[in-house]
């Protein structure tokens, strides 16, 4: 095996984390170097939990440098901006120390490349987007969501005290109707209740609008039906509003305006809808991408233009049997092994493997409300639906799944000792 290859992971995610752990029991982690935009990983699935302050970002988040340090891989905080395939390197913008504004480029080269960026929030360039909107992408915008929702809450309880008329409302608008905007609706009521045990008694469920708005006919159109409509039911009896076939089209400094022309008053707009991969993808020369900048792969998870660079997780799109493979934490997960086996067969210039999906099924937190999903058994091609405890449990297995990847069986242990401590001695949400 040549070991002195050079290999570079662009994106330190659910797939790329994954993926220097095991190459790095499999060859050594002397060549191999890790490049993220943040310094800190995070399990994506998580962030509305963070956003709602029931999870506490400083130990559900993994710093890239001591990391790297416990496993000797060389990591570098900087962001991609683009790829030289003829002469080999990638350049990336760096930022010389944490406070330092200012970016320097650097160029980095490598033999194998692996693109593991995930995706961002596709906002359509909708007028406005960009200005109003709250996002959910990543850890940053996480710790936003949660100071936005918990200062507009305690000034609307606070207002309250003196609204004798009654006309104080606020509006909150999610727009999507996917996984991400359910759970983030049911964890902003569970938030609301928690509040009142803090003394904020203000708030009233009929002066507190929670809406999500869904283009689609239907919420979690990816789920079956049955999911879909109990969610849809659950989400009713906590006194969420939901629109269907409703596209949004314009959004303003306190509102936002549909495809029909209605205009809907909203103090806080949260947008779930549709991902995509950023634009600087688009720039960089040969390499094919579908209308959300995708990178287009091999079932080798190689791109098709370019043997070297391979692609795995939100960031790929690969069609099997006439099917796309879902962007999501499972499929993130399952193209870690592949991509593995086939950067060492280029190592020993054995013959690749070929990547197969799959489904084992997709489970919705409603926060405290519920848990609910679908577990495929593929011996009998069956779906079975699960809720409540099981499906809880199994939607925070994944979780500490991941986590034993990245860091272990110990560290994981520990951290969960310390979460359960935590719950007794640390408010049940972060109250700031
Ligand atoms: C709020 C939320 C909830 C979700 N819930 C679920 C769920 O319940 N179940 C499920 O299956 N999926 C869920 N997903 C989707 C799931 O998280 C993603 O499919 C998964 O994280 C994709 O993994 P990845 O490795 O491709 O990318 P990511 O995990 O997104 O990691 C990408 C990494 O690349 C880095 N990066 C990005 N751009 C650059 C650049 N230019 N240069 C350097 N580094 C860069 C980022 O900092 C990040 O660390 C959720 C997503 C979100 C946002």
């Amino acid at each position: 095996m040549n070991k002195n290859k050079k290999i570079v992971i662009i994106g330190g995610g659910i797939s790329g984390l994954e993926l220097i752990k095991l190459l790095g029991k499999k060859i050594g982690y002397k060549n191999i170097t890790l490049i993220d935009k943040n310094l800190f990983h995070v399990w994506k699935p998580i962030l509305h939990e963070i956003a709602s302050g029931y999870l506490d970002a400083n130990i559900n988040t993994i710093n890239f440098l001591d990391h790297a340090k416990d496993n000797n891989y060389n990591f570098k905080l900087g962001t991609l901006i683009n790829i030289n395939r003829y002469k080999k390197f990638i350049t990336y913008e760096y930022l010389n120390n944490l406070e330092n504004k200012k970016k320097k480029i650097k160029k980095l080269n490598y033999n194998i490349l692996i693109i593991a960026i995930g995706s961002i929030s596709n906002d359509f360039n909708i007028p406005g987007i960009k200005k109003k909107c709250f996002f959910l992408d990543n850890i940053k915008h996480a710790m936003l969501l949660h100071k936005k929702l918990f200062n507009i809450l305690l000034t609307f309880n606070n207002d309250k005290i003196y609204d004798i008329k009654n006309l104080i409302k606020i509006n909150i608008v999610i727009i999507g109707g996917g996984a991400t905007g359910i759970e983030l609706s049911a964890e902003i009521v569970n938030l609301i209740k928690e509040l009142k045990k803090y003394g904020y008694n203000y708030f009233d469920n009929k002066k507190i609008n929670i809406t999500i708005i869904e283009a689609g006919s239907k919420i979690l159109s990816l789920l079956p039906n049955k999911i879909s409509i109990y969610v849809y039911n659950i989400l009713k009896k906590i006194n969420i509003n939901i629109l269907v076939n409703t596209l949004v089209t314009n959004i303003y400094e306190h509102g936002l305006k549909t495809k029909t022309n209605f205009y809907i008053n909203a103090d806080l707009i949260i947008w779930t809808a549709g991902i995509k991969v950023p634009d600087f993808i688009k720039h960089i020369k040969g390499l094919e991408i579908n209308n959300i900048n995708q990178l287009i792969i091999k079932s080798t998870l190689q791109t098709t233009l370019d043997n070297n660079i391979f692609a795995i997780g939100d960031c790929s799109s690969l069609k099997i049997n006439n099917k796309f493979i879902p962007a999501c934490a499972q499929s993130a997960h399952q193209m870690v092994k592949i991509c593995c086996k086939n950067i060492i067969s280029i190592l020993n210039k054995t013959s690749m493997s070929v990547f197969k999906y799959i489904d084992y099924g997709t489970l919705i937190s409603l926060s405290e409300f519920n848990t609910i999903g679908y577990l495929v058994l593929n011996i009998i091609n069956k779906k079975i639906i699960i809720k409540g405890k099981l499906a809880r449990f199994l939607y925070i297995t994944l979780y500490k799944m991941h986590q034993i990847k990245i860091q272990g069986y110990n560290k994981t242990f520990l951290f969960l000792i310390v979460n359960i401590i935590n719950k007794f001695i640390r408010p049940k949400i972060k109250i700031k």
